[in-house]
């Protein structure tokens, strides 16, 4: 007998239905929410992303080796790279391979250009430009110039380093720092000759000859960006020329992760290093991962609420997140450790479905005055922080094809956060600032409100905010100024025409409009984060339970007793949950009585240092 999904039930639903009358339960809209995309790795997976010894692996108990693998630089070097994937793999950890995402080797492009100068990355008033984190050299001769990704042999060189990478049979490929030129965008570049060619023919598909003339280009076929700036102290159409720097950038990688997709038979997933909110999200549409620095914030000495809002983003964009802190945090733990603070990023990684890169030797970099800039190394502790991973792998039954619940969404309008800074990074257009959205996730995970984000692309982030990225939820929480156009802004006005859009004041705001469905006594720095795996009812609601209290002058988490987590009954829907179970980091699993009172399933944990998992069967 043929049978029909859950999943596909619930989407044959959403086709049929008007949407007002669809009520899909709190797990049902977990289905709505399952990514169209295989996920790039498990949620138990332990990732590392630097190349270490295989016996490193072991001891972190690690399973995949994703991201800054390199690649061969020569066919000669092939054989170097397969005995070092077969000494990975012989400790169950496979090897990707990855390349840069800058042009690189300037020798190359003097072979094949001679006038390779006109190509180097510089600003308006034609000053040579470096990477934005170190200092400029001085003198700055042409030779330690970086040529600009816009020059029209960069993609075949990169293809041409991708077949390089492809002959070892990675089992991952990774692009690092694939913003390329974009690099360069906040430290006003790049207006090289390419560059200048590349904006002129941008201009001319994103606007009307009206709205050019209107800008003040009266002749666009010779317009030069940087000659118009030369005359003025303001930058008009700089949001353009962000625009056309990402574009261009996206354009690149897509074509790299085209020509890998194609040449490898069996898929392998494709990452890259790039931030999963502000402007630079723009490569998550042709990414299966992203490794993310997700704001961690240590010099603040408590758990903020960035890298909740980088989770969220990951799923909403169905692109699993290997996480990892900054690299600035990373320098200060090596100068003063705090193993606590990073026990706590990992813990909620992955009780929010991320998985934190392991530690182990984690890369920053200082520039002492006068000096060039000196790589640091963070010297985690293994033997304080490899059992949090040991935790993960003894049971990952409890994390795999798991989804969190969610009930409310929170909009990720790409425009507003572009124009109105809220995590961007680049020249801003001056507007009212509104709350960040990474506030707005704190205060909702705060009140234990099970949340997701709903995303509305623009330009240059090819991502279409769609029914069912609403339809899962039952309110959509957005904040002015709204910048959403076109069908996005149509389905958006639908959904305000029907009642389930609040705008954002407080969080009392959103909860005097949601029934509630998680609840945490003692209330303070407590998160119940239920989640289930929505093809299947059959496998257990399990509920993370994370401590936030960390006390910033003892450096130790505060640890929390008789915690009384209340889960509302619809949650289960259908799920068993007459026993109890907790697992916890060093502990064997325990028991919990459970009690129901009313709509509410209810259990009490007896101490809580920093994560605990429940699972209800
Ligand atoms: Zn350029």
């Amino acid at each position: 007998m043929k049978t029909i999904s859950r999943r596909a039930a619930i989407q044959c639903l959403l086709s049929l239905l008007p949407s007002p009358f669809i009520i899909p339960s709190p797990t049902e809209r977990v289905l709505l929410a399952v990514p169209k995309r295989k996920r790039a790795f498990k949620h138990s997976d332990v990732v590392f992303s630097f190349v270490f010894s295989p016996e490193e692996y072991k001891m972190w108990h690690g399973t995949l080796l994703y991201g800054w693998c390199g690649a061969p630089a020569t066919k000669d070097e092939i054989p170097k790279y397969l005995d070092r994937q077969k000494k990975s793999l012989e400790v169950g950890v496979p090897e990707g391979a990855s390349i840069s995402g800058f042009s690189g080797n300037l020798s190359w492009f003097q072979e094949q250009d001679p006038d390779w100068k006109e190509a180097l990355w510089r600003d308006s008033d034609d000053h040579l430009l470096t990477y934005p984190w170190v200092r400029p050299p001085d003198p700055f001769p042409p030779e330690k110039g970086e040529i600009c990704t816009n020059h029209p042999k960069f993609v075949e060189k990169k293809l041409a380093e991708t077949d390089l990478a492809m002959a070892i049979k990675p089992y991952a490929f990774h692009v690092d720092d694939p913003l390329g030129t974009a690099t360069v965008l906040r430290i006003k570049g790049c207006f090289c000759k390419y560059c200048m060619k590349g904006f002129r023919d941008y201009l001319k598909k994103a606007m009307s000859s009206d709205q050019i003339e209107a800008a003040g280009i009266h002749d666009i076929d010779s317009f030069d960006y940087g000659k118009f700036l030369k005359s003025r102290t303001d930058r008009p159409l700089a949001y353009e020329f962000e625009n056309f720097q990402l574009r261009s950038s996206v354009e690149h990688i897509r074509q790299v992760m085209d020509y890998v997709r194609k040449k490898r038979v069996a898929t392998i997933p494709v990452g890259a290093n790039a931030p999963v909110v502000g402007a630079h999200i723009v490569f998550a549409p042709y990414l299966d991962y992203i490794a993310a620095e997700i704001g961690t914030d240590a010099t603040e000495m408590k758990f903020g609420g960035k890298p909740l809002l980088n989770y969220k983003m990951g799923d909403a964009l169905g692109v699993a997140i290997a996480a990892t802190g900054i690299y600035k945090d990373w320098v200060m733990l090596t100068n003063h450790d705090i193993p606590d603070l990073v026990r706590g990023w990992i813990a909620e990684s992955y009780a929010l479905g991320g998985n934190f890169i392991v530690p182990h030797k984690e890369w920053g970099f200082v520039q002492p005055p006068g000096k060039e800039p000196q790589s640091t190394a963070y010297p985690a502790k293994p033997e304080i922080i490899a059992p949090l991973y040991q935790f993960v792998r003894d049971d990952p039954e409890l994390f795999d094809d798991y989804q969190a619940v969610t009930q409310v969404g929170l909009l990720y309008d790409y425009r507003a956060t572009r124009l109105a800074g809220a995590g961007a990074q680049m020249p801003q257009t001056p507007e009212k600032q509104p709350v960040t959205l990474h506030e707005i996730c704190l205060a909702l995970a705060n009140a234990n409100i099970p949340f997701g984000m709903a995303v509305a692309g623009s330009e240059p982030l090819d991502h279409e905010m769609r029914l069912e990225d609403l339809a899962k939820y039952e309110f959509l929480i957005v904040q002015n100024p709204l910048m959403v156009r076109g069908k996005q802004r149509e389905l958006l006005d639908v959904w305000t025409s029907q009642g389930k859009v609040i705008g954002w004041t407080d969080v009392e705001s959103v909860r005097s409009r949601v029934r509630p469905l998680v609840a945490v006594e003692p209330a303070r720095d407590i998160w119940a984060l239920p989640r289930v795996n929505p093809d299947r009812l059959s496998f257990p609601l399990v509920c993370h339970v994370l401590n936030r209290s960390f006390d910033a002058k003892t450096e130790k988490m505060v640890v929390q007793k008789n915690i009384r987590v209340r889960l509302n009954k619809e949650l289960f829907d259908g799920r068993k949950h007459d026993r109890c179970t907790l697992f916890m980091e060093k502990v064997p699993p325990a028991s919990l009585p459970v009690q129901f009172k009313g709509d509410w399933v209810e259990v009490t944990l007896p101490e809580l240092e920093l994560w605990g998992i429940l699972r209800f069967s």
